[in-house]
């Protein structure tokens, strides 16, 4: 059993894998920006499954912020074995309409925020020759659908070539990859989730157990359900404009 360090770990499939996590034995250290309700997702676990559990909190887009939990996955006294890249938020506008800030927040959070964890890591891990990645892309990442879809790009196409590099040292790092999953992701970005038909979505729990499973086997690319391979088999032939997918509406 290791210790796993999880961003946004206080909703969704960062809860949720700070769930499964915990319960195969692993030690956790959690990380969002909402410290409060870190600790009691923190408490509950600890009660749960006896494992321990560190809350760290951090907003991953301020410079500071990030270099601390850079500095703790870095930390030699205390190793982390598993670390999960999946803080992230959406956009409901076109890339045009949104404020130029906003813009910068998204891209340091999916990107820059996931590179520099990645880098501490893949320094420690491949000294100890062992260490798990698992960095949440999304099915985005194979269809154009704005910057969100550039972002995850990078996510996937980095974990990919970082699998194959460092696999030989011992490090195994899988880009998950899932269609929509109920979580709080689409609430927070306002957008109108009745657009989605229902035989689109997932749960939580089969998207976090088909990525920890695909990463233990080695996969540099996770796509939980056969829907969703089938989806990203078709994205090879399809034109780009029908792949683009729902109007991000907001909700009424
Ligand atoms: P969610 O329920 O909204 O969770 C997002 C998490 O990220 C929260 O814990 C949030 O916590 C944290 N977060 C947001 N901004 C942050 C920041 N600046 N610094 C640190 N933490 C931050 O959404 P989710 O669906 O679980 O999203 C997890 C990942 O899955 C994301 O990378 C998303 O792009 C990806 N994904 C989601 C779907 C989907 O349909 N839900 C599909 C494909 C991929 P705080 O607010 O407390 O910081």
């Amino acid at each position: 059993m290791t210790t796993a360090l999880i961003t946004g770990a206080s909703s969704g499939l960062g809860a949720e894998f700070a769930r499964q996590l915990a319960a195969q034995g692993h030690a956790l250290v959690l990380v969002a920006r909402d410290g409060g309700r870190l600790e009691h997702a923190a408490a509950e676990l600890r009660s749960r499954t006896g494992v321990a559990v560190e809350v760290l909190p951090a907003d991953l887009t301020d410079p500071a912020q990030l270099a601390a939990v850079v500095a703790r996955v870095a930390d030699p006294a205390r190793p982390v074995g598993i670390l999960v890249n999946n803080a992230g938020i959406g956009l409901l506008h076109d890339f045009d309409r949104n404020p130029l800030e906003d813009e910068v927040r998204h891209l340091r959070l999916h990107v820059e925020a996931t590179l520099s964890l990645c880098h501490a890591a893949l320094q420690a891990m491949t000294q100890r020759r062992e260490g798990r990645i698992i960095n949440v892309a999304s099915v985005a990442a194979f269809v154009p659908r704005g910057s969100y879809s550039a972002a995850k790009a990078w996510t996937l196409a980095f974990s990919r070539w970082a699998n194959i590099h460092y696999k030989r040292d011992g490090v195994l790092v899988t880009a998950l990859c899932p269609g929509f999953v109920h979580t709080e992701f689409h609430e927070r970005m306002g957008m109108n989730k009745g657009l989605i038909p229902p035989f689109m979505w997932l749960r939580a729990e089969r998207v976090v157990r088909d990525g920890l499973l695909d990463n233990i086997r080695g996969k540099g690319v996770s796509v939980p359900s056969r829907r969703y391979k089938s989806i990203v088999a078709l994205t090879r032939v399809l034109p780009g404009r029908v792949l683009q997918g729902p109007q991000r509406r907001p909700q009424r």
